[in-house]
């Protein structure tokens, strides 16, 4: 039985576009996973400590996998892509960030694992690129669209991105 999941993706660190395009296509070639629709890249303005600007974007994934389970397999990627956790600042800069955002309607609260997202609803940097591909998806704690939460918050450091804006 496969299953709908929202995830989003981010890098401020090293090459950018290219972590976050061959992430997806590990993600998407991963046995129980089917990439079902990918947002565009956008440039966000960060959060937490002054650090460089990020790549941002969205996927819908058909998945297999528990989200336990999916946790384990995105963790692995993000630290294919070098990422040292113990080195980090809270929101501080990284190589790679993959984060369930929605696991169909599901509600889940364990201490490792929220969904959906906790920070989801007031992050444009999640909304936006969420939106162009998930617009009618009801999140379950608001009960609210993604096309509705969007419209609800402060999307102006939020902009689709051009390649050759990217200089990190
Ligand atoms: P934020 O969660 O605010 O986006 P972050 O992505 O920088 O911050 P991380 O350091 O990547 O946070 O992850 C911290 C922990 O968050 C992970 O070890 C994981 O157990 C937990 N976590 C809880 N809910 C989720 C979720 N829905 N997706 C990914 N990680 C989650
Ligand atoms: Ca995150
Ligand atoms: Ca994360």
């Amino acid at each position: 039985m496969t299953n709908q999941c929202a995830i989003a993706l981010g890098s401020n660190l090293g090459n950018s576009l290219a972590t976050l395009e061959q992430a997806l296509k590990i993600i998407s070639q991963t046995p129980g996973i089917n990439l079902v629709a990918a947002s565009s890249w956008y440039l966000t303005k960060p959060i937490g400590p002054p650090q460089p600007d990020y790549l941002n974007g969205c996927a819908i994934l058909a998945v297999e996998p528990t989200p336990e389970e999916l946790l384990v397999l995105l963790q692995a990627i993000e630290l294919q892509f070098g990422r040292v956790r113990i080195k980090e600042s809270r929101w501080g800069a990284r190589t790679l960030d993959l984060d369930i955002i929605l696991y169909g309607d599901l509600i889940i609260n364990n201490s490792d694992l929220i969904i959906p997202h906790p920070r989801m609803r007031e992050r444009a940097f999640v909304l936006v690129p969420l939106s162009e591909i998930a617009e009618d998806w009801q999140e379950p704690v608001s009960q609210k669209a993604i096309a509705q939460l969007v419209s609800e918050i402060d999307c102006s450091g939020v902009t689709i991105f051009q390649p050759s804006e990217l200089n990190n």
